[in-house]
């Protein structure tokens, strides 16, 4: 059942981003689609069932999630790349999770936002209409899921410090100003990005509130390209790398629910521990991840240059502009923190987004290795798998909701651990 929709909603202010769907199939491919009740009335009615010889959803620990074939698709791709639920019955009948892809609205104090997950090779490559166009389908998803549009919960500063609404804005303003900044490098900006996390982190922030917290971050970001030069990001410990890979295994879960159900628990967890194994070690072949090449050793990759430092060399400006629409989405979007990320509180939220990055660039030279192994590159295709990658898990895996997580978070936010590991070997390693 759906409700009428008065609240307006925000639409994402990101004059430069656009997207409309071109139908690649792609996310049918890459997701697990998490149902709802009305999902599954809407799939009995349809009849999949009597059709198939199985129901067309598997459960999973009470929750069901469409079926998937064994290579990961959706059981209703057809080979033509479209749904057949849309080809026989139409959009409106499809999974609410799939007709909002990869629009998202996130209650907020300020009222329902709009967000864009970049897992959407459309949003990626920046391809379709602009963001206001889309008021009919965010209309559609607030209509579909009405928590959407619900009231905001807080959102912490910190953990302990309550933020008000106007300071998160003033902060999601702030940060965005400093991602959109022209004439800094991408390298430069990720690197304000992780200082300024890391500060606020340590900052005794518990009475500058209200307009002196205004005062504070303008001022960090009016002096930070000053701040950076004059205390450049130096090289992560070995701890610091150990921390980002098993973070970059955390992000890459792909779980297959059909599979883990055949194996059954000791099994899965056992592959799980096995693939947490490898990242954690570094050496050897790194872990079968989706839409990237088997085989790839984790030298190969780490011989290949930082991407972000790449970009700042003006070697490939649009790598620079999809990291930067990237994450100027997220902080514009709500999908930082609050409601759209796993109700953290900003700093950690902002931390997350930073691990997130720098994930990005490992991942990219991972994808880069596969690619062409001769190749001392990331190409855009490169770094657009790997921002698929991550983004596709950000704000949608409970295993990132964890106290391990806000741990790890905490770990790589002192000693300039997230500086460190989003400029980790700027110009690759040479193995002996
Ligand atoms: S990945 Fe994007 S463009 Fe492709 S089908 Fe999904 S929503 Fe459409």
């Amino acid at each position: 059942m759906t409700m009428a929709v008065s609240l307006p909603i925000l639409v994402l202010d990101l004059a430069e981003q656009r997207y409309s769907c071109h139908a690649c199939g792609n996310c049918c491919r890459d997701f697990t689609v998490q149902l709802r009740d009305e999902d599954i009335e809407r799939l009995d009615r349809q009849g999949w069932k009597a059709e198939l010889g199985f129901e067309p959803w598997v459960e999973f620990r009470g929750s069901r999630f469409l079926r998937q074939r064994s290579d990961g698709a959706c059981i209703f791709l057809q080979d033509d790349g479209l749904c057949r639920i849309h080809a026989r019955h139409g959009l409106q009948e499809k999974p609410v999770a799939c007709r909002s892809f990869p629009l998202s609205v996130m209650p907020t104090a300020d009222g329902p936002q709009q967000g864009l997950n970049f897992a959407c090779g459309s949003v990626q490559l920046n391809k379709g209409a602009a963001m206001a166009t889309h008021l009919a389908d965010l209309r559609r998803i607030a209509e579909d899921a009405p928590e959407t549009v619900g009231q905001a919960r807080a959102v912490a500063l910190l953990p302990g410090r309550e933020a008000s609404p106007l300071e998160l804005r003033a902060l999601a303003g702030v940060l965005d100003q400093w991602m959109g900044r022209e004439g800094a490098s991408i390298a430069t900006r990720i690197d304000g990005l992780a200082w300024i996390a890391q500060a606020l982190r340590h900052a005794k922030l518990a009475s500058v509130k209200g307009d002196r917290f205004l005062e504070l971050i303008t001022t960090i970001v009016a002096t930070l390209e000053d701040e950076l030069e004059a205390d450049p990001v130096g090289a992560a410990t070995e701890r610091q790398e150990r921390m980002l890979r098993q973070a970059i295994f955390m992000r890459t879960e792909d779980p297959r629910l059909d599979r883990m159900k055949a194996d059954g628990f000791l099994r899965t967890a056992w592959r799980q521990w096995r693939r947490q194994r490898a990242f954690l070690k570094g050496s050897g072949t790194v872990p079968d991840l989706r839409g990237f090449a088997h085989g790839v050793r984790f030298q190969e990759a780490e011989f290949i240059p930082n991407p972000l430092h790449d970009a700042a060399e003006g070697h490939d400006e649009p790598i620079d502009d999809l990291v930067t629409r990237w994450v100027r989405a997220r902080l514009r979007g709500a999908r930082t923190w609050g409601a759209g990320y796993y109700g953290f509180s900003a700093v950690e939220g902002l931390s997350a987004l930073c691990v997130d990055v720098a994930s990005a660039a490992y991942l990219a030279r991972v994808h880069a290795a596969g690619r062409d192994p001769a190749a001392n590159r990331v190409m855009f295709a490169d770094m657009a798998a790997a921002v698929a990658r991550i983004d596709r898990t950000a704000g949608r895996a409970p295993w990132l909701a964890t106290a391990g997580e806000r741990l790890r978070l905490s770990f790589l936010s002192l000693d300039d651990g997230l500086r460190r590991t989003c400029a980790l070997h700027p110009c690759g390693v040479e193995w002996r």
